[in-house]
């Protein structure tokens, strides 16, 4: 057992938390939209909640807990999914919220300290040089960017720009070691992928640099239609229309949007499944033809209605939203994380909802990916057992529908980052006692691991870039 009594005399004047209820608070994250989850992390807490103000407060915890061997488990918003600022040895949960400051707005790009809140970036972006993140997470209220780099993937905007793995939607990460004298290291290119989705097991993460793209006063628009699979048409062929822009395209199959988006009733029609759109507003006018064209029901646009008090933006729709929005309701639902490679993407969608229908609700999310357009998929699941929700994940995966598993709390089960030799001789450089967020990546704590699995990774690993 750490000397946590010396540990706090090392830390003096860095704000401690270890009020029981609030470190347990702290000490949690979405994690419960898992039964699976729910039943293998509820116990999990920290031992104490440290906030470092800056870079010089952080070197000294790192340096402190490296002396005391104590883990340490940074936390942005604890908005992830799967238990990923879950503390699973204990030790220090790192709040990294009270770095927050904006270091540079220029054309085309921003640097913050990892602890800003994204919706406050994306404000204060706006108001100073008008322009935005070109996407965000759809908690972008309460997540932090650094939350979002180490444990995200996309979001509102990876319609126009992809995801967090394409090469420039980060530009430059700046972190801090966990070593007997922590060192910075300032990483870009291809090394940013060492530290991007690795849930902070390889450096804590100080400053982000991001790329920015224009700010609009994008409309919300729902359209709806009887037929599933016509709503998915249409979202297709709306996405690959390069003259629409457009900030996020979902699809939701019945009987979600009217049961669940409670705010949203009144516009939407009982039994019909929506595509949920954010659109410039110059773009409006060509998006009206569309729908026209491919006969959709417009049901809702944020621009007519006479006031948006109390409703949620469009994009508190989708991604984990559409879940959360179930979940509330609905306390048997799960979820899962689908891949519907291109080009056949609609026909795969297709199929899987013919195969799984019994026990899913559908939901999409357009997006591009190498340069293509695709579509993810983020279905209801009617939760029953455990046997059941690995027999649906077999059938995506035999049906060529790779599963990002939100079952799974380790980096290499989740199976959005791909582990390999140079990533682990990353972290042996970097964390070399293991003390950051352990447990979380399982060819760290299995030197057996075998990182052939084959298995098909979105951040995929670094040792073929070599
Ligand atoms: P946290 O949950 O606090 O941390 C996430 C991971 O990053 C943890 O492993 C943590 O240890 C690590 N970490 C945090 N800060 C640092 C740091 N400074 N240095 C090193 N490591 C760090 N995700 C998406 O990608 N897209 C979505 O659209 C999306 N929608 C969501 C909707 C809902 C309703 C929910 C509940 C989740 C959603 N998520 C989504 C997941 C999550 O909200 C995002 O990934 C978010 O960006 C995480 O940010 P956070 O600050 O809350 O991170």
């Amino acid at each position: 057992m750490p000397d946590y009594d010396a540990l706090k005399r090392d830390l003096e004047g860095i704000a401690i938390e270890d009020n029981p209820a609030l470190v347990r608070q702290k000490s949690r994250d979405f994690y419960w939209y898992s039964p699976v989850l729910k039943e293998e992390l509820d116990k999990v807490v920290g031992d104490l909640v440290v906030t470092p103000k800056n870079e010089a407060d952080l070197i000294r915890v790192l340096k402190a807990a490296y002396a005391h061997g104590v883990p340490v488990t940074a936390r942005g918003g604890g908005t992830g999914n799967y238990g990923q600022c879950m503390p699973l040895s204990g030790g220090i949960v790192l709040n990294m919220l009270a770095m927050n400051a904006i270091r540079e707005i220029a054309p085309g790009r921003v640097v913050a300290e990892a602890g800003i809140i994204i919706a406050d970036l994306d404000r204060q972006l706006r108001a100073q040089s008008g322009q935005e993140l070109r996407f965000h997470p759809s908690t972008a209220g309460t997540a932090s960017l650094g939350g979002f780099v180490a444990g995200g993937s996309g979001g509102v905007g990876s319609i126009h720009w992809g995801g967090l793995r394409e090469l420039g939607n980060i530009l430059r990460l700046r972190i801090v070691t966990m070593e007997a004298e922590p060192r910075v290291i300032d990483l870009d290119g291809w090394d940013l992928q060492k530290v991007s989705h690795a849930y902070g097991t390889n450096g804590i993460i100080t400053e982000v640099e991001m790329p920015l793209a224009p700010a609009y006063d994008w409309v919300d628009v729902i359209v709806g239609y009887d037929d599933y699979m016509d709503a998915v048409r249409f979202a297709d062929n709306l996405a690959q229309r390069d003259g629409i822009l457009l900030k996020e395209l979902a699809v939701v199959a019945a009987p979600a949007p009217f049961s669940y988006f409670t705010r949203h009733k009144p516009f939407l029609k009982e039994g019909q499944s929506v595509v949920v759109v954010m659109v410039a507003p110059h773009s409006m006018g060509p998006f009206e033809a569309l729908v026209a064209q491919r006969k959709g029901d417009l049901r809702f646009r944020s621009d007519r209605v006479e006031s948006m008090k109390g409703i949620p933006h469009a994009y508190e729709l989708g991604w984990n939203h559409t879940t959360l929005r179930a979940l509330k309701l609905d306390t048997d639902i799960t979820y899962l994380q689908v891949q519907y490679p291109g080009p056949d993407h609609v026909e795969k969608v297709e199929r899987l909802q013919r195969l799984t229908g019994a026990d899913t609700i559908g939901h999409l999310e357009f997006i591009r990916f190498n340069g293509a357009v695709q579509c993810s998929g983020l279905p209801l699941v009617r939760y029953t057992t455990k046997e059941r929700l690995e027999e649906l994940i077999r059938i995506h995966e035999d049906n060529g529908c790779p599963i990002f598993n939100p079952h799974r709390y380790t980096l290499e089960e989740g199976g959005m980052k791909q582990t390999d030799a140079v990533q682990l001789a990353f972290k042996r450089e970097t964390d070399p006692k293991g003390l950051l967020n352990p447990g979380k990546m399982i060819a760290w704590e299995n030197p057996d691991f075998d990182f052939t699995a084959g298995k098909n990774y979105l951040f995929p690993g670094l040792a073929a870039l070599e």
